[in-house]
């Protein structure tokens, strides 16, 4: 049974208030709390289980290695991969897809080859695409999204030319919430003999996610959005293409041997795991992973199911606010504006001094707030712990911005 009520108390932060009023936390999107079982985690840790990893033949180095390294098995469960080495160790979604780019993108694109992505991605998933344009003279195709903010896979999929290299796109919006049918994307791709890599940042956090499933190439995740701590994170890479790849950055653990004249690498996912890792932050993230597993990944998508609908039928209400994105398929994320309120910043600024946590701005998304004719959004991005009470404290916090903002 899912008691949103004892989940709550495994997360001390929640207990605290702000600007004198019990913390309302809807910025999830953005990071998550942590629950007492990462908190401790890492605290055991540093303080009885700490060494560097891979190196030492001595005791705490032996059990730190193992401590790390059992995190890999516990990825690849809950990303349903088929094996451990296709889990690589990242500090996030931004270095995952920074290594697809640089390890494997820049190997085989040539000037005029093409990557698809849609207009709704995270600027992650954008950047380093836009290295590639300037560097190597690769050329970025753009699929729109429609007005209900849904990415239609036949859209995908027509802009696939004989030039396209690679199929990038988010599993979830970070500022629509929109689910994308990865699925039927990384299907058609393959018969396309198109590779496909998926921003997992948001998806991973609110529902169940099998790779293999999914049919995709490489998945992306971050462990800070995962109740986890920051610097951790993991990059899905699909075992034929783990061959296909360029080391990514260099230094010790990644090499077999060094010459002077020469260089061997090490097996994968090793070879893209340079230098001292962020060792306690992957056993943080170990420990979150197994935290989700144990409450339930369906059981938490679908608590959050019933905070979205309610949301929506609680904003339904409100005939003043804009939210923006109406897909069928939609995740507990919600960005919105108020008529004639000015600054989405100014809400976020009024609804912090009621202790609610939401986040204002472009969410790293710009060619999305280009397509919605805004420059920003206030975002309210709810996670497994939230209530309906909170909803409700939210509504009452933009009732207020309204009265003191609104026309
Ligand atoms: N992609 C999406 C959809 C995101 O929401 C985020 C974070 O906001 C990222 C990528 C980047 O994640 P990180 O900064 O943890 O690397």
């Amino acid at each position: 049974m899912y008691d949103v009520d004892t989940i709550r108390r495994d997360f001390p932060i929640l207990e605290r208030s702000v600007n004198g009023n019990r913390l309302v936390y809807l910025d999830n999107g953005a990071s998550a709390q942590k629950p007492k079982a990462v908190i401790e985690a890492v605290t055991r840790s540093y303080s009885s289980e700490y060494a560097n990893v891979h190196r030492g033949l001595h005791y705490l180095s032996n059990l730190a290695t193992e401590n790390y390294e059992a995190v890999r098995s516990v990825i690849q469960r809950f990303l349903g991969a088929r094996h451990s080495h296709e889990i690589l160790f990242t500090s996030g979604t931004t270095e995952g897809l920074n290594l697809v780019s640089y390890a494997w993108a820049a190997r085989y694109m040539k000037p005029g080859d093409e990557i698809v992505l849609s207009v709704m991605e995270h600027h992650a998933n954008i950047v380093p695409w836009h290295f590639l344009r300037e560097r190597n003279g690769i050329v970025l195709r753009w699929v729109d999204i429609s007005d209900d903010g849904e990415l239609v896979p036949e859209s995908v999929l027509e802009a696939v030319t004989p030039r396209t290299r690679l199929i990038a796109v988010t599993h979830m919006s970070n500022v629509l919430g929109t689910e994308v049918d990865v699925e039927a994307i990384s299907a058609g791709a393959r018969d396309l003999g198109v590779p496909v890599l998926v921003d997992g940042s948001q998806a991973a956090v609110h529902m169940p996610v099998d790779v293999t499933e999914i049919g995709c190439d490489f998945y992306a995740i971050t462990g800070h959005k995962l109740y986890g701590p920051s610097a951790s994170g993991a990059l899905y890479v699909r075992e034929d293409r783990l061959d296909e790849m360029w080391p990514f950055m260099g230094g010790g653990d990644m090499i077999r041997e060094v010459r002077r004249d020469g260089i061997t690498y090490n097996t994968p996912p090793h070879k893209f795991e340079a230098g001292t890792p962020p060792i306690v932050s992957m056993i943080g993230l170990g420990a979150a992973l197994e935290y989700l597993e144990h409450l339930g990944m369906e059981n938490v998508a679908s608590h959050e199911a019933t905070i979205r609908d309610y949301v929506l039928d609680q904003m339904e209400g409100l005939n003043w606010l804009d939210v923006q994105g109406r897909a069928a398929n939609r995740g507990a994320i919600f960005s919105f504006t108020i008529a004639g309120a000015g600054h989405p910043h100014d809400i976020s600024t009024i609804v912090d001094q009621k202790g609610i946590a939401v986040r204002a701005g472009h969410h790293c998304a710009q060619p999305l707030m280009e397509r919605l004719g805004l420059t920003a959004t206030c975002r309210a991005s709810f996670g497994l712990y939230n209530t309906r009470d909170e909803v409700d404290r939210l509504v009452e916090a933009l009732e207020i911005c309204h009265d003191l903002l609104g026309n």
